[in-house]
Order: C-alpha cells, then sequence, then structure tokens
C-alpha cells in the first residue's frame, strides 16, 4: 500500500481549568501538531506530538513535516515504517541541523501516523499489532489535580475526589515552589487525606538541585512516595545517579530525553528507577519500544509520560511487559474518535483499529490553528 499524501496540522485544545502550571511551564493549551497520512486506497493515518501550543514553534514542527520530511515518505510503502524511520532520522542535511528538538517532534508525529495507518489497513488495535497483550490491566494515575498553581486545599480536594470518588488508586502532584519547606507541606497534606495505600508521586519537572534534593530526601522517604519525577535538570546524568544512590524513594525521568542514546546514558549511570520515554519526544512508537527493550532486559519499570494523553501509550502499555502503570491527564481525549478511558482506576484495553490517534472533524474546525 502506497502513502499518497501527507498534510500537517495544528490544534491549540483548551487544558482543565483554564491554565495550570508546574515549576517550569505555564499554559493554557495543549498543542496537537502532526500530520494526518493517506494512503492509496484512501486510509488515513493520524500522528502527533505534544507542545504548550506556542503558534511559533508549533508552526516550525508543521513546516519540518512538510518541508523536510513528507518528500521522503510520497510513494513508499505504509508497512516499511522502520526504514523510513532511518530515512528521516538520518537525511543527511536535517541530522545536521537537529538530532533532538522540531526534527525529533516531527519524526515522531509522522512514526507515530504510519503505525496508526498501518494497523488501520491491518484491521487491528496497536496493541495487537505489535504481538498482543501482556497484562490483564493497566493501571492509571491522575496528574491532572495536582498543579503548583493550585492552592493547597483544592490539591487535597481533587487528590482525595479522584480517590475516593472516582477509584483511582495512584496521583501524582507538583512540586518546586520557592520555599520547599512548603512543597512537603503539600506533599504531606495530600498523603495525610488519601491515606498510606494510595500511590503518590511528585514531579518537580527539572527545578531543583542535587544540594536540595539531598536534604530533603529524609522527608520524602517517611511519605513513602511512588517516586520522585524530574528532582534535577533534565540532562543532569551524574546528578541523578548520585541522587538515586543516595535516597531510598525512586528516581523516575525520561520525558524530555529525545533519543534511545539519551536514555542509555542514564540507564548504565544507574540514575533512573522508573522510566518516563514519550512517543511524542523519542520520535514516535519506533524509538519508543527500543527504549521500552533496554528497560525491560535491565528489569527496569517503563512508567511513560503521556504528551499523548496517553492515546497511544494505553496501547504500548497494555503490549509491553516492562511497563505497569500509566500517567492520566484528560485533556485531549474528546478531541479523537477512539477516546481513551479510565474505569475505576484502570485504563480500558482499546479495541478499535488504529493507534487511537484518529482526530474528529469536529475537533480540527474547533481548535485548527495555522
Ligand atoms: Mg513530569
Amino acid at each position: 500500500m502506497i502513502i499518497q499524501d501527507v498534510t500537517p496540522f495544528i490544534l491549540h485544545v483548551p487544558v482543565t481549568g483554564g491554565q495550570i502550571a508546574d515549576s517550569t511551564h505555564s499554559i493554557t493549551h495543549w498543542g496537537v501538531v502532526g500530520a494526518k497520512i493517506t494512503a492509496q486506497d484512501g486510509t488515513e493515518g493520524f500522528g502527533f506530538t505534544g507542545t504548550h501550543a506556542d503558534l511559533p514553534s508549533d508552526r516550525l514542527i508543521a513546516d519540518c513535516i512538510r518541508h523536510c520530511y513528507a518528500p521522503l515518505i510520497v510513494g513508499a510503502s505504509v508497512f516499511d515504517i522502520r526504514a523510513l524511520w532511518m530515512k528521516m532520522s538520518r537525511q543527511p542535511p536535517v541530522q545536521w541541523v537537529g538530532r533532538a528538538g522540531i526534527t525529533q517532534l516531527a519524526i515522531a508525529a509522522l512514526d507515530t501516523a504510519l503505525w496508526d495507518l498501518k494497523c488501520k489497513i491491518l484491521g487491528q488495535p496497536l496493541w495487537q499489532a505489535l504481538g498482543g497483550r501482556t497484562s490483564e490491566c493497566l493501571e492509571a494515575y491522575n496528574t491532572d489535580g495536582g498543579w503548583l498553581s493550585l492552592p493547597i486545599d483544592k490539591v487535597v480536594a481533587n487528590c482525595r475526589r479522584f480517590v475516593e470518588e472516582e477509584g483511582f488508586r495512584g496521583v501524582k502532584i507538583k512540586i518546586g515552589l520557592p520555599d520547599p519547606r512548603e512543597d512537603l507541606r503539600r506533599v504531606r497534606a495530600v498523603r495525610a487525606a488519601i491515606g498510606p495505600d494510595i500511590k503518590l508521586g511528585i514531579d518537580g519537572n527539572g527545578r531543583w538541585d542535587l544540594p536540595t534534593a539531598l536534604r530533603f530526601a529524609p522527608a520524602f522517604s517517611e511519605l513513602e512516595l511512588m517516586w520522585f519525577e524530574e528532582p534535577l535538570w533534565y540532562d543532569d546524568v551524574a546528578g541523578h545517579a548520585a541522587l538515586a544512590r543516595a535516597s531510598s524513594t525512586p528516581v523516575a525521568l525520561g520525558e524530555q530525553l529525545y533519543t534511545a542514546d539519551a536514555f542509555e546514558q542514564f540507564l548504565s549511570a544507574g540514575a533512573v528507577h522508573y522510566v518516563q520515554p514519550d512517543i511524542t519526544r523519542v520520535g514516535g512508537i519506533t524509538e519508543w519500544l527500543q527504549i521500552a527493550d533496554s528497560c525491560l532486559s535491565r528489569r527496569l519499570p517503563v512508567a511513560a509520560h503521556v504528551g499523548d494523553m496517553g492515546q497511544v501509550h494505553v496501547h504500548l502499555a497494555y503490549h509491553h511487559p516492562a511497563c505497569e502503570i500509566l500517567e492520566y491527564i484528560p485533556w485531549i481525549r474528546h478531541c479523537f474518535a477512539e477516546p481513551v478511558e479510565v474505569r475505576n482506576g484502570d485504563y480500558v484495553l482499546p479495541a478499535q483499529p488504529g493507534a487511537g490517534t484518529t482526530i474528529l472533524p469536529q475537533a480540527l474546525s474547533d481548535y485548527g490553528v495555522s
């Protein structure tokens, strides 16, 4: 089956409550930037990356898709996904200007669209086309209530509601306020509200330095946290390795890493316990699988970051034996023909053919920008 057309798109979808913030980012919309790939029989595959809905940089991604990679794909076979991935990522003049950043986000969108297209032609959901599911259920944890922009009472109420009314068995809250002691107060308040049996993660979004993390490690140990996510600057391998050795709270990271090579540095240094690759950043499903396989060979769990808000990762997490839990943020699910669904704290196994990325025409007209 030959690829006939590649058309980029940009959506800006409002987030819950109008605006949210962590220690380093403040956003009002989630950017869904990607491409529709059409095969010669008219079948359409969709893929996208996730952004902070910044139109100038979103346009760079869309232009990269249109001008750098679409010409490499049109006319090729839908089924040559890995070969096309190599062709895109090794294209000499483009590789010269970017092996990470915008080029990798563009490849991520296209690789995902190719998988979606292939799975639709096969008539199978992605998890099935990859070789089937390896788990009976997939636990979800909720991130969409613990934003740093919310007052402590609201964070506590949100987490309590997730657990008591919605059935979640895990939540994650943001830290990284100017005074770390205030962070500790918030984490303690949430732990007291949800009790000792619920998983509780914290996420610093790279804000702290190593001395601060070491100083607060004993206090966090008492709270029995699921993990401390991105405690230090994203690329600091040695710092994370030192923290991982010194603290009894597991270290989680990976959402800001672009390549399997970057993950390899953290894995081989013992700098991460929960590995968080994101298909929207690591060049799509093809490279994500390679990273997850590396984690599996080291017996390290993969807990993907969901720049796709779980639409694709739910397939991968059901499929890959390194995965046991997946983040849940429901900002964009209404944009898709196959919206992700969590029931009693578990993700529902997708049934429709494809990768879960079919964007509804209504969403394109409601949220499309150019
Ligand atoms: Mg995070």
